[in-house]
């Protein structure tokens, strides 16, 4: 059956054809001696966007937390993090690769409070390890797209600046809390170390991530980007996208998150489904379906029949995400598809 509707991640995303012509145009070089003008043209942008001094163009998302782990952690050190968060899951533990450990902190929709980070800290002895790295993400991707504010930003990093413990933004949809809250980027950075944007979800290219900071510490990551096989040659190529991308998609995000409130309100009006939340801050609805007799992986074969893939987050629970490749009239036949999938 074919996909017509991928609700599935923003993720799905594919280069338009102005975006191909743009990738076409690249004017390329070795990225791995600093000699890729658009690598070099793109990281400048991002580190402007961010407020920070470097930036380093990466091919993922996870390589920018781990990365940025094995920079600012050694062996034997902790990491602070939501129980929700992405580096805590679905990156296969990123922490093992650096033997650090991670404790989880249980916010609401991924976000958590400055008294939470107090006492998520370990004592300084011989026999805890060293809380070290305290991770933020914006915005919260299995808390629902939730937005961190600039306050509590400031407020749980000073925390940990007070300890010694440096911040990490993981900024994969950093850009849709922009968009949204009408914050500008460097705002939100501001109050940490490390941060990156992720190229590939709802800004639409095919590949990469930018991960930015101070000087020194952008010239530390490139070591790890080296050793971990993600310097680059003709880089642009996939710079060029990065480039057209923060150039033509960051506008339109807040049409994403006109369509995920709208489908929101086609869902909720579902018999037995439920939303995990009601307030629908950018472009990723939750739900859960267990009242309505099916699981998760019933549903989702169902909508498949009619062309509709929506994720599968655990036995009940699902996740629509909205993207470019999202027209509002797809919201209305998702809605309708839904409905009789349950029914
Ligand atoms: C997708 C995602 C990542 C990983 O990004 P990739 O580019 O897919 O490697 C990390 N953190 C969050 C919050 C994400 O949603």
């Amino acid at each position: 059956m074919k996909i017509e509707i991928d609700l599935v991640s923003d993720t799905a995303t594919l280069p338009t054809p102005e975006m191909r012509e743009a990738i076409a145009k690249a004017s390329v070089g070795d990225e791995q001696r600093g000699e890729d003008p658009s690598t070099r043209e793109l990281c400048a942008m991002v580190a402007n966007l961010l407020g920070k001094e470097a930036a380093v163009f990466l091919p993922s998302g996870v390589m920018c937390n781990q990365i940025a782990i094995a920079t600012l952690c050694r062996p034997g050190d902790e990491i602070l993090a939501d129980v929700t968060a992405h580096i805590v899951e679905p990156e296969g533990g990123a922490a093992i690769l650096n033997n650090v450990t991670v404790r989880t902190i249980a916010g609401v929709r991924g976000i958590y409070t400055a008294e939470q980070v107090e006492s998520g800290i370990r004592p300084v002895d011989n026999r805890s390890p060293k809380t070290q790295l305290l991770v933020i993400e914006q915005t919260t991707n299995r808390g629902g797209g939730a937005i961190w504010s600039m306050d509590n930003i400031e407020a749980v990093t000073s925390v940990a600046r007070r300890h010694g413990i440096a911040s990490h933004m993981d900024g994969a949809r950093l850009i849709n809390a922009v968009v949204q809250s009408g914050v500008p980027a460097k705002f939100f950075s501001q109050y940490v170390d490390s941060v990156w944007i992720d190229l590939s979800k709802g800004l639409g290219a095919p590949v990469g991530a930018v991960l930015a900071g101070s000087e020194s510490y952008i010239k530390h990551c490139w070591f790890w980007k080296h050793r971990l096989g993600g310097a680059m040659r003709q880089s642009g190529i996939l710079a060029a996208a990065g480039i057209y991308a923060l150039q033509n998609h960051v506008d339109r995000l807040i049409d994403d998150h006109n369509n995920a409130r709208a489908l929101a309100k086609l869902i909720k009006a579902i018999p037995g489904i439920r939303l995990a939340w009601d307030d629908i801050e950018t472009n990723l609805v939750f739900f859960d379906v267990e009242n309505t007799g099916y699981t998760a992986k019933d549903i989702s074969e169902r909508l498949l029949t009619h062309g509709v893939r929506v994720g599968v987050v655990s036995e009940y629970g699902m996740r629509a995400v909205t993207h470019l490749g999202i027209k509002t009239s797809d919201i209305k036949n998702t809605g309708i598809a839904l409905a009789e999938a349950c029914a």
